[in-house]
């Protein structure tokens, strides 16, 4: 029997899609927004911070972070995470550069080593936290996951069309 979907049905937005763009504007604008705030920091992208079994630490994303992280590696030509067996970041290309500088999620953007300036306090940047979990509830995520399997799980959302 053939498809009874009308041409107009065909044409309505999809409200998942909907929720997924207006989450990826707004983990933007935060990040915008983080970038505006008057804390000093001076980055020299030592990637001293992208060592995970180095620092002892993994940044933990929000849904949306994960989303845009996953769309970034997605523009920079990849459909699965790249592998790396040091211990490292994943993203972090062999030429010490990060695959997604410019939608590197938040804690990348926080947490910067002595070097640079040391984190930002919590207290500096907790409205800005607040909302990423709050898109992290919109979007149905389970909350702040490590950004290895975050972004890899979101990798594969999209290519089974998620
Ligand atoms: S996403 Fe980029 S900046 Fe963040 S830890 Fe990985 S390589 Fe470093």
């Amino acid at each position: 029997m053939k498809s009874m979907k009308s041409p107009r049905s065909s044409r309505l937005p999809d409200p998942a899609a909907i929720l997924r763009r207006e989450a990826l504007e707004e983990v933007r604008a935060i990040y915008r927004e983080l970038e505006n705030r008057p804390v000093e920091r001076n980055c020299l992208r030592r990637t001293e911070c992208c060592q995970f079994k180095l620092t002892g630490r993994t940044p933990q994303l929000t849904k949306g972070e994960a989303l845009l992280a996953a769309r970034a590696v997605r523009a920079a030509g990849r459909k699965e995470m790249p592998e790396r067996t040091d211990g490292a970041c994943p993203l972090l290309r062999e030429n010490g550069a990060c695959l997604i500088y410019q939608d590197r999620p938040f804690g990348c953007r926080t947490h910067f080593c002595a070097a640079a300036g040391g984190p930002y306090a919590r207290s500096e940047v907790v409205d800005l936290i607040r909302r990423l979990e709050a898109i992290d509830t919109r979007l149905s995520g389970d909350g702040p996951r490590a950004l290895p399997v975050a972004v890899r799980d979101e990798l594969r959302l999209m290519e089974r069309g998620g």
